[in-house]
């Protein structure tokens, strides 16, 4: 049984939308699972055997109640039935009540395809007479992380405060060698430097170091003001 399950096209696009909030998450008690729906390969530096073992460290780091993947076609996905019959089937398994998924405008195909896998699997979980397996669940909300191929400045239904959690988070992205440091030597600003200057501007935007975006197609609730910063 999950609270939170965080759905990415490819392993570290959770924890580049999301690391602070993971950890944040997992220290306020909250059961978080993360399901990557490919393999990320191949890429120029990575191999299936490196990339698993970069995801099993940054797993390590986040503390994830679960990780699993999906091993749908990298570059290739496809919203296809079968597909959100494995990922609702995910979803009854792990009674997540919250899903995560990307932002849902992107220049990145599977990205894109994973935002719609999301919220149809969301729909088919709650079925009931279907042959899927497990029992009908609904998640209470889907909401979107931020790890788009385009520069795009939209306002944020909220920004989290990640203040306490950005050096794990930098450590957890750190992981993923064959992504963001191999064949980027003597980059300046660096990746990993530019993805801070991010998360400050998001801090500045509510007045503390860091922060993460999440977009929302549904309004917001809040039942009180007392974690508004
Ligand atoms: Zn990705």
């Amino acid at each position: 049984m999950l609270d939170v399950l965080i759905v990415a096209p490819h392993p570290d696009d959770a924890e580049l939308g999301m690391g602070g909030a993971i950890l944040r998450f997992r220290e306020e008690g909250l059961k978080v699972g993360v399901v990557d729906l490919t393999s990320g390969e191949p890429t120029p530096y990575g191999s299936l055997e490196t990339r698993a073992r970069e995801t099993a460290e940054a797993t390590a780091i986040l503390g994830l109640d679960l990780r699993e993947n999906l091993g749908l076609p990298n570059r290739s996905l496809e919203p296809t039935l079968e597909a959100r019959r494995l990922l609702a089937g995910v979803y009854r398994r792990t009674r997540p009540k919250w899903i995560f998924c990307p932002y849902w405008v992107d220049a990145h195909p599977d990205h894109l395809a994973a935002v719609e896998l999301a919220e149809a699997a969301r729909f088919w979980a709650k079925l009931s007479k279907s042959d899927l397996p497990g029992e009908p669940h609904h998640p209470q909300r889907v909401f979107h992380y931020y790890c788009v191929h385009l520069r795009l400045v939209v306002p944020p239904a909220f920004v989290l405060d990640i203040s306490p959690y950005w050096d794990r988070k930098r450590a957890a992205i750190e992981c993923y060698r064959s992504q963001f440091t191999a064949g980027r030597e003597g980059e300046t600003p660096s990746f990993i430097d530019r993805l801070r200057d991010q998360a400050a501007t998001w801090g500045l935007s509510i007045g503390t170091a860091y922060g993460e975006p999440f977009f929302s197609r549904e309004p917001l609730g809040l039942r009180g003001w007392n974690d508004v910063v």
